[in-house]
């Protein structure tokens, strides 16, 4: 007998429980991933996120011929080319993890009806993109939780479920497998410089250096911009090349302040993604409406995608995402918070640069975070606003993540870096970096007006 293993938001062969269930339940297997075309045409394969996902499929089908299967590939309709590999290879069932999304709610529906009107069996195993599933803990009377401290307590108490070992044979089946995609087919575009090499491989050699030391300092370090002390593993989660659960069991099991809060802020991904499986339509719009009316300064806007903001820190956060598709927490907050607050801008216009760049843009995590930092999503103090001359005075002390990221203002030693309008004439006039281009007090007031906080 053969089954399909059909790979989704899952490219990994650890705890992957839908791999599991279809090497378990037949002879032979057909590991399958398909280049899906309503995926292609939302838009959300970026040049970035392709290079990534090109690197996922190459490692996923040399690990998988270690075992002695391989990767098959095809693209177009997933529905059609599931129905037609599973005729092609004689398969019984189709095994695929339960999808959070609201398109993979579709997805699965769709392909359950059209293999079982081939006399096929479409096998859905737990869902896997979170530790705890969306929905797995609720408040009493209702669907989700709107504030983290509380759903960070049920989550722990509830536990998060044992990772599953890696299955060691898969025997393959005998199937025309296709070629696998190289990054312009899935994309057209050029990459970021310097993006993380995609993949299982990459993420558990990533995994075991962060358990083996950073992690311990992860507690008092995440914060800090040049020190870079976080795991840096947010692209593997988001492509499933790791588990979330598996995370989530390997810290506790070091323990230490470090690892709780690291497992804090995997609940934290759990949250949001609790939040939208609720609420759909927070992808778009308010989660809470603050009766904003945005600006929408293009010159402005235009500056901050650039980097050209005339604050350093703000334009380090945006050149680090435009080089490295990836961006320091502490940095995709202070840049969003000028965006929203400083700028006043909509947090949307905010949420698809970041989706065009990040490698692990995902909808639950990059909007509500956004929507976390415009003060329209669940943040207790919603008209907070991040001073980002304060901002970089904690977090950037001497300045040195400026320099990384604005080569216009390497040669500026120590903090002074963070001010050079206040650097002598001279030495300004020669540097080719532009002057602030909203005074921070006149924002500050503009937005406790727009927000009606002076009244
Ligand atoms: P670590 O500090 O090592 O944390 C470990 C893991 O916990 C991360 O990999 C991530 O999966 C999760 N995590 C950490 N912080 C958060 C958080 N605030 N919310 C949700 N999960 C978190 N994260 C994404 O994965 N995708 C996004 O599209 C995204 N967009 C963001 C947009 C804005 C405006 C902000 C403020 C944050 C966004 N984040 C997003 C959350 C966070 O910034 C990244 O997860 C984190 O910087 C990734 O780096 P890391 O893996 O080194 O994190």
């Amino acid at each position: 007998s053969v089954s399909i293993a059909l790979f989704t938001g899952d490219l990994r062969l650890h705890d992957n429980p839908s791999l599991r269930g279809a090497s378990g339940s037949a002879d032979q297997v057909v590991p399958l991933f398909v280049v899906d075309h309503a995926i292609r045409d939302t838009g959300f394969p970026t040049p970035n996120r392709a290079a990534f996902l090109a690197g996922c499929l190459a490692d996923l089908d040399a690990r998988l011929r270690r075992t002695g299967a391989r990767l098959a590939v095809r693209t177009g309709d997933v529905t059609e080319q599931v129905r037609e590999v599973a005729a092609e290879a004689g398969a019984e069932q189709v095994h695929i993890a339960a999808g959070v999304s609201g398109y993979a709610q579709r997805r699965e529906e769709r392909l359950r009806r059209a293999l079982e009107s081939d006399g096929r069996l479409l096998v859905v195993h737990e869902a896997v993109v979170t530790a705890v599933a969306p929905g797995a803990v609720t408040p009493q009377g209702k669907d989700h939780y709107a504030v983290f401290t509380p759903y960070f307590r049920r989550w722990a108490e509830q536990g998060v479920r044992a990772p599953l070992p890696a299955p060691r044979r898969i025997p393959g089946a005998r199937v025309r497998y296709g070629s696998l995609p190289s990054p312009s087919s899935l994309a057209a575009g050029t990459p970021s410089p310097t993006l993380p090499e995609g993949g299982e491989t990459a993420a558990r050699r990533r995994l075991g250096r962060w358990l083996d030391g950073p992690l311990e300092g992860y507690a008092d370090g995440h914060d800090d911009l040049p020190g870079d002390l976080t795991s840096r593993l947010s692209p593997y989660l988001h492509f499933g090349c790791l588990s979330a659960a598996e995370l989530v069991h390997r810290a506790l099991a070091l323990g230490g302040a470090g690892a709780d809060a690291f497992v804090r802020q995997l609940a934290w991904r759990d949250f949001h993604h609790q939040v939208l499986a609720a609420r759909p339509a927070a992808a778009h719009r308010d989660y809470r409406t603050r009766g904003d009316r945005w600006r929408a300064d293009a010159d402005e806007i235009d500056a901050w995608r650039a980097g050209r903001t005339g604050y350093p820190i703000v334009d380090a956060a945006m050149r680090q995402l435009r080089q490295e598709g990836w961006m320091h927490n502490r940095a995709r907050l202070l840049a969003a918070s000028f965006l929203t607050k400083t700028l006043y801008a909509d947090w949307r216009t905010g949420a698809r640069h970041f989706q065009e760049l990040l490698v692990d843009a995902d909808v639950a995590n990059n909007q509500l975070n956004w929507q976390w930092a415009a003060g329209t999503g669940t943040d207790t103090r919603p008209n907070r606003v991040l001073n980002p001359l304060t901002q970089a005075q904690r977090f950037d002390p001497d300045g040195s993540y400026v320099r990384r990221y604005v080569p216009e203002l390497a040669g500026i030693p120590g903090s002074a870096v963070h001010r050079p309008w206040r650097l002598p004439a001279a030495e300004r006039a020669a540097l080719e970096y532009p002057e602030p281009i909203v005074d921070l007090d006149v924002a500050a007031a503009r937005f406790r007006r727009a927000r009606g906080l002076d009244d």
